[in-house]
């Protein structure tokens, strides 16, 4: 079968022929709809050697969907042809965390080795992937494949983000989000969808702007030094209840502190490697600040729930297998509008 992989560090992905995997005990086979291309990937393959944390190759691709084709000895409750999402963040299933369906915070990966698909596990980027467990997906429910995988990823994390601030999201307050591609424009619409908060979207590119108003922002505006002064007009001075950053690169995060109301939230979601001092003095008084990793089992059915009920919908390129390093290109590039999605198939 055809694969993305990541074979050699500092190299761009490559497509390859690999054998196609088979479902050992308690795994599910999944024949590949669609896969998402994530910035995070982008991040991960810019990591030198010593800090990447799992062998190479690697089939990319952390964002799946795709119809059960075989399951191992063991496994119930689903059945070949099902079309289903893969819950990405993989954890033990016991712990304390996973109990709660929280995977993405299981205490006991590292420990037993456990990587996410497509981030140390053979990912979705290929004709057919290995799920561990049939606790890993979701069913699809009726949803187009194409463009509801982002939502494993570019849907979960914000939402898990947002609905942490969604108390101080009431009438009359504001909400900012910084960074307004894969995961932001799917963020404005989630803001839309469950607060009242007026949006204001940032980004470095009229484009990436205009898909923010596009898709609900009530204003959009240039990210650079002026971007603190212009949010604290727009607010009356006060500044935003809830700054979602998704670049987190010094500047960004900088932007987030300085924009941030008193006791208002700043999360820091982007791998931007930037950080935001906290104390009495440098942060609005009981400002929290943030950095959170993807989202719960439950929360993914939540937005698989929110997308049938039409109230987000994802801005998807569509790529075939072969073209994937082209779409890794785009997205590096920073010419991808929305998400671009992998068919594996095509
Ligand atoms: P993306 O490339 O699709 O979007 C990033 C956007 O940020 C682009 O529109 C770009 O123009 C904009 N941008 C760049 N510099 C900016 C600046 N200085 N100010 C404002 N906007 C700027 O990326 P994505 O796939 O949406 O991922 C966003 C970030 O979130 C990445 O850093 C990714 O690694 C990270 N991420 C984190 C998690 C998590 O669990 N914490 C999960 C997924 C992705
Ligand atoms: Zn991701
Ligand atoms: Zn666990």
């Amino acid at each position: 079968m055809k694969a993305v992989q990541y074979r050699t560090v500092g190299a761009s992905p490559e497509v390859v022929r690999i054998p196609v995997p088979t479902a050992g005990p308690g795994q599910v086979l999944l024949r590949m709809t669609a896969a998402g291309v994530c910035h995070s990937d982008i991040a991960v393959m810019s990591l030198p050697v010593q800090q990447l944390g799992f062998p190479l190759p690697l089939t990319l691709g952390h964002e799946g969907v795709g119809t059960v084709a075989a399951v191992g000895d063991g496994v119930v409750g689903i059945e070949v042809g099902d079309a289903v999402a893969v819950y990405g963040p993989w954890g033990c299933g016991t712990c304390a965390k996973c109990a709660e369906g929280k995977e993405n915070y299981c205490l006991r990966a590292k420990e037993l080795g456990i990587y996410p698909p497509g981030l140390g596990a053979p990912g979705a980027m290929a004709e057919y992937m290995v799920v561990d467990s049939p606790r890993h997906l979701v069913p699809l429910g009726g949803l187009d494949p194409v463009q509801a995988v982002p939502l494993t990823d570019a849907g979960l994390t914000p939402y898990h983000a947002i609905k942490r601030s969604l108390p101080k999201l009431v009438p009359g307050s504001t909400a900012v989000v910084i960074g307004t591609g894969g995961l932001g424009h799917v963020a404005i619409q989630l803001l839309r969808a469950l607060s009242p908060a007026w949006v204001i979207a940032l980004d470095v590119n009229e484009e990436k702007l205009a898909l923010a108003r596009e898709v609900g922002a009530h204003e959009a505006i240039l990210s650079d030094a002026e971007s603190v002064a212009v949010v604290r007009e727009l607010t009356g001075g006060k500044g935003a209840e809830a700054v979602f950053d998704f670049v987190g690169a010094a500047p960004t995060v900088a932007t987030a502190g300085g924009c941030v109301a008193v006791e208002g939230d700043v999360t820091i979601v982007g791998l931007g490697g930037g950080s935001l001092a906290v104390g009495f003095g440098t942060t609005p008084y009981e400002a929290s600040v943030t950095a959170p990793y993807w989202g719960s089992r439950s929360e993914l059915m939540e937005v698989l729930d929110l997308a049938r009920a039409g109230v987000i919908s994802v801005h998807v390129e569509r790529y075939g297998i072969d073209a994937a390093p082209t779409a890794y290109q785009r997205l590096h590039d920073g010419t991808v509008r929305g998400r671009a999605v992998i068919l594996p198939q095509e």
